[in-house]
């Protein structure tokens, strides 16, 4: 007798920060999840909607055999990855393996089951330095770091399978990914993350050290575009949605589409908190983009995608929950 398999989507990652926020959206939206996490970085409790779980690293085909004895997959949302791009520095071999390499076993592993559905993570860092701003999808493709460049090639890998091997994936390039929500209530493991220093500074009353206030911005800091984890997430269910019917590859930017200089994150950030923030201004580090400010028009126009959360009050009011 034949065995009654669900049909479900799976999601790579998805113990980890922003995965735990789209496995959440993803249920709300009626999907059934199995998630495929190895919790190098993530954590089972992350997963408290209780999605079914399988740990095991994303590019094994022993535990695609296993997942695909009990379940149809529909779709994969594949955000496993190395996210450290000083890391990346030190370590590129590591970054190319797991973020280009791996994602070639598993576009393989998906033309064997037939799997032609990708939601794909990557990054703004595939963009590096650009002097037109905001960023747009077309703009030329320059990474500065072995975790931008590993992403972009893994881009590049799904691009060809798009046009020649019968896949449908949509690319999202996120930029900074930030807050939680009071249900979900998972923040990102990176200690030295802008975030998770004003937090620090708020918390434990630490310095917050502005790393170069000399750039060619209104105030020298910095200039980054935030946007709320919850809205990135809505935009993985908006894509699974568009690959109901769309064929070949779509490429998208997730921001807010506003860039805020670091002082002015700071200002908002001792506004809500109530508290006063200890500054130093310390040498810029090396590498840093002065300006990543995301253009969104794209995603808004093709998937009618609108951001909900991702005014600044609400994000910096989030981090201290
Ligand atoms: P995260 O480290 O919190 O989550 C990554 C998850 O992948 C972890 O749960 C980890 O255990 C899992 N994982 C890693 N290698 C694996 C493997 N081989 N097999 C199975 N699971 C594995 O990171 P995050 O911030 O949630 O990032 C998720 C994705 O979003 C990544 O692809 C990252 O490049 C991308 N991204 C994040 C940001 C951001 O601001 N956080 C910005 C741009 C892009």
């Amino acid at each position: 007798m034949k065995r009654f398999r669900k049909a479900v989507v799976v999601v790579t990652g998805g113990a980890g920060y922003i995965g735990s926020h789209v496995v959440a959206e993803l249920i709300k939206a009626g999907e059934e999840i199995v998630v495929l996490d190895d919790l190098s970085a993530g954590s089972e409790e992350n997963l408290f909607l209780g999605p079914e779980f399988i740990k095991g690293d994303f590019a094994s085909p022993a535990i695609w055999k296993t997942i695909l004895k009990y379940n149809k997959v529909k779709a994969v949302i594949h955000l496993a990855a190395k996210i450290d791009a000083n890391e990346s520095l030190l370590k590129p071999g590591l970054y190319y393996e797991h973020n280009t390499f791996k994602t070639i076993k598993l576009l393989e592993i998906l033309k064997g089951e037939r799997i032609s559905k990708l939601v794909f993570a990557s990054t703004a860092a595939v963009y590096g330095r650009q002097i037109i701003l905001p960023i747009s999808e077309n703009a030329q493709l320059r990474p500065i770091n072995p975790y931008g460049s590993s992403k972009l090639l893994a881009e590049q890998v799904i691009e060809y399978y798009c046009q020649y091997l019968g896949l449908n994936a949509v690319i999202l390039r996120f930029f900074n990914a930030v807050g939680t929500t009071q249900e979900v209530m998972v923040h990102p493991q990176n200690p030295h993350g802008l975030l998770a220093q004003i937090k620090k500074a708020i918390q434990q009353n630490s310095i917050f050290k502005i790393f170069g206030d000399e750039y060619e911005t209104k105030d020298g800091t910095c200039i980054r575009d935030l946007v709320h984890t919850v809205d990135l997430a809505r935009a993985h269910v908006a894509s699974l949605n568009y690959l109901k019917e769309f064929k070949g590859l779509a490429t998208f930017n997730v921001g807010s589409g506003t860039g805020f200089t670091i002082k002015e994150i700071l200002t908002v950030a001792q506004e809500v908190s109530q508290q006063n923030i200890e500054i130093k201004v310390a040498k810029p580090r090396a590498g840093e983009i002065p300006v990543s400010v995301a253009d969104i028009s794209v995603i808004g126009r093709v998937l009618k995608f609108e951001l909900k959360y991702s005014d600044l009050k609400t994000i910096l009011n989030s981090i201290l929950l």
